[in-house]
Protein backbone atom coordinates (compact mmCIF):
# COMPACT_ATOMS: atom_id res chain seq x y z
CA UNK A 1 0.00 0.00 0.00
CA UNK A 2 1.72 3.28 -0.92
CA UNK A 3 0.72 6.67 1.07
CA UNK A 4 1.11 10.16 -0.83
CA UNK A 5 3.69 11.95 1.33
CA UNK A 6 2.60 15.23 1.48
CA UNK A 7 4.38 16.01 4.38
CA UNK A 8 7.88 15.07 3.91
CA UNK A 9 9.58 16.70 7.02
CA UNK A 10 6.71 15.64 9.05
CA UNK A 11 7.14 11.70 7.98
CA UNK A 12 10.75 11.44 8.32
CA UNK A 13 10.27 12.93 11.91
CA UNK A 14 7.61 10.38 12.39
CA UNK A 15 10.29 7.52 10.96
CA UNK A 16 12.27 8.19 13.83
CA UNK A 17 9.74 6.69 16.44
CA UNK A 18 10.34 3.23 16.72
CA UNK A 19 7.85 0.67 17.81
CA UNK A 20 7.97 0.46 21.36
CA UNK A 21 8.26 -3.83 21.13
CA UNK A 22 10.45 -4.22 18.22
CA UNK A 23 12.86 -1.08 17.97
CA UNK A 24 14.19 -1.72 14.42
CA UNK A 25 11.37 -1.21 12.67
CA UNK A 26 9.17 1.86 13.01
CA UNK A 27 5.96 3.10 13.08
CA UNK A 28 5.84 4.63 9.61
CA UNK A 29 6.90 1.07 8.26
CA UNK A 30 4.98 -0.66 10.29
CA UNK A 31 1.84 1.31 8.86
CA UNK A 32 0.39 2.56 11.59
CA UNK A 33 0.54 6.35 10.94
CA UNK A 34 -1.64 6.09 8.09
CA UNK A 35 -2.01 10.75 7.26
CA UNK A 36 -0.38 13.50 8.12
CA UNK A 37 -1.91 16.67 7.70
CA UNK A 38 -0.81 19.97 7.93
CA UNK A 39 -3.38 23.81 8.29
CA UNK A 40 -1.88 27.03 8.01
CA UNK A 41 -1.06 27.65 11.79
CA UNK A 42 1.42 24.30 11.83
CA UNK A 43 -1.51 22.62 13.99
CA UNK A 44 -0.51 18.80 12.69
CA UNK A 45 -3.51 16.20 12.85
CA UNK A 46 -1.89 12.43 12.74
CA UNK A 47 -4.09 9.30 11.44
CA UNK A 48 -3.16 6.08 12.99
CA UNK A 49 -4.67 2.39 12.86
CA UNK A 50 -3.69 0.54 15.76
CA UNK A 51 -2.94 -3.00 14.62
CA UNK A 52 -5.69 -4.63 16.73
CA UNK A 53 -8.31 -3.32 18.81
CA UNK A 54 -6.92 -3.30 21.99
CA UNK A 55 -3.36 -3.50 21.19
CA UNK A 56 -1.91 -2.28 24.58
CA UNK A 57 0.99 -0.83 22.56
CA UNK A 58 -1.26 2.04 21.31
CA UNK A 59 -1.49 4.35 24.00
CA UNK A 60 2.33 3.93 23.22
CA UNK A 61 2.05 4.87 20.20
CA UNK A 62 0.11 7.56 21.25
CA UNK A 63 2.79 9.25 23.18
CA UNK A 64 5.42 8.29 21.43
CA UNK A 65 4.85 10.36 18.09
CA UNK A 66 3.34 12.74 20.73
CA UNK A 67 6.84 12.89 22.40
CA UNK A 68 8.77 12.94 18.82
CA UNK A 69 6.95 15.86 17.55
CA UNK A 70 7.90 17.73 20.54
CA UNK A 71 11.17 17.55 20.50
CA UNK A 72 11.35 18.97 16.59
CA UNK A 73 8.89 21.60 17.30
CA UNK A 74 5.25 20.64 16.80
CA UNK A 75 3.76 20.81 20.01
CA UNK A 76 0.24 21.27 18.27
CA UNK A 77 -0.49 17.57 17.83
CA UNK A 78 -4.00 16.29 17.10
CA UNK A 79 -3.99 12.42 17.09
CA UNK A 80 -6.94 10.11 15.65
CA UNK A 81 -7.40 6.44 15.34
CA UNK A 82 -8.86 5.17 12.37
CA UNK A 83 -9.96 1.66 12.68
CA UNK A 84 -11.13 1.44 8.89
CA UNK A 85 -9.77 -0.04 7.20
CA UNK A 86 -8.25 -2.06 9.58
CA UNK A 87 -4.66 -2.95 9.91
CA UNK A 88 -3.42 -5.53 7.73
CA UNK A 89 0.06 -7.36 7.73
CA UNK A 90 -0.02 -6.57 3.78
CA UNK A 91 1.25 -2.67 5.00
CA UNK A 92 4.71 -4.41 5.94
CA UNK A 93 6.85 -4.30 2.91
CA UNK A 94 9.55 -6.86 2.52
CA UNK A 95 12.36 -4.79 3.78
CA UNK A 96 10.32 -4.97 7.25
CA UNK A 97 9.73 -8.64 7.11
CA UNK A 98 13.40 -9.10 6.64
CA UNK A 99 14.24 -6.81 9.35
CA UNK A 100 12.11 -8.90 11.54
CA UNK A 101 13.31 -12.22 10.37
CA UNK A 102 16.58 -10.58 11.60
CA UNK A 103 15.49 -9.62 14.73
CA UNK A 104 14.31 -13.67 14.76
CA UNK A 105 10.80 -12.68 15.01
CA UNK A 106 8.90 -14.10 12.14
CA UNK A 107 6.83 -11.84 10.49
CA UNK A 108 2.72 -12.21 9.97
CA UNK A 109 1.83 -14.55 6.84
CA UNK A 110 -1.25 -13.43 5.25
CA UNK A 111 -3.88 -16.52 5.00
CA UNK A 112 -1.47 -19.07 6.31
CA UNK A 113 -0.94 -21.21 8.75
CA UNK A 114 2.29 -22.00 8.48
CA UNK A 115 4.64 -19.88 10.67
CA UNK A 116 8.09 -20.17 9.30
CA UNK A 117 10.97 -20.61 11.29
CA UNK A 118 13.01 -17.12 11.19
CA UNK A 119 16.19 -18.74 11.74
CA UNK A 120 16.64 -21.82 9.60
CA UNK A 121 13.27 -21.41 7.70
CA UNK A 122 11.62 -24.76 8.37
CA UNK A 123 8.28 -24.68 8.73
CA UNK A 124 8.28 -27.59 10.58
CA UNK A 125 7.25 -25.47 13.55
CA UNK A 126 4.91 -25.81 16.62
CA UNK A 127 3.39 -23.12 19.09
CA UNK A 128 4.66 -23.27 22.46
CA UNK A 129 2.14 -20.17 24.03
CA UNK A 130 -0.28 -17.56 22.57
CA UNK A 131 1.84 -14.85 24.48
CA UNK A 132 5.77 -14.74 23.71
CA UNK A 133 7.63 -11.83 25.24
CA UNK A 134 4.55 -9.32 24.80
CA UNK A 135 1.24 -10.24 24.29
CA UNK A 136 1.52 -8.95 20.46
CA UNK A 137 4.17 -12.44 19.82
CA UNK A 138 3.18 -15.90 20.21
CA UNK A 139 5.92 -18.15 21.84
CA UNK A 140 6.78 -20.61 18.97
CA UNK A 141 9.66 -23.85 18.59
CA UNK A 142 11.08 -24.77 15.52
CA UNK A 143 11.30 -28.92 15.48
CA UNK A 144 14.36 -28.88 13.08
CA UNK A 145 16.47 -26.21 15.08
CA UNK A 146 15.13 -26.87 18.21
CA UNK A 147 14.85 -22.58 18.85
CA UNK A 148 12.57 -21.16 20.11
CA UNK A 149 11.28 -18.03 18.41
CA UNK A 150 8.51 -15.33 18.18
CA UNK A 151 5.92 -14.91 15.86
CA UNK A 152 4.05 -10.90 15.77
CA UNK A 153 0.68 -12.04 16.09
CA UNK A 154 -0.03 -8.53 15.75
CA UNK A 155 1.32 -5.44 16.03
ZN1 LIG B 1 14.52 -23.47 12.87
Amino acid sequence: MKIAHENPDIWSILERVPDPEIPVINLVELGVVREVSRDENDHLTITITPTYTGCPAKKLFEDLIRETLAEHGYTNVTIQSKLNPAWTTEWLSEETKAKLMKEGISPPTVGDRVIPCPRCKSINTKIISQFGSTPCQSLYSCNDCLEPFNYFKCH
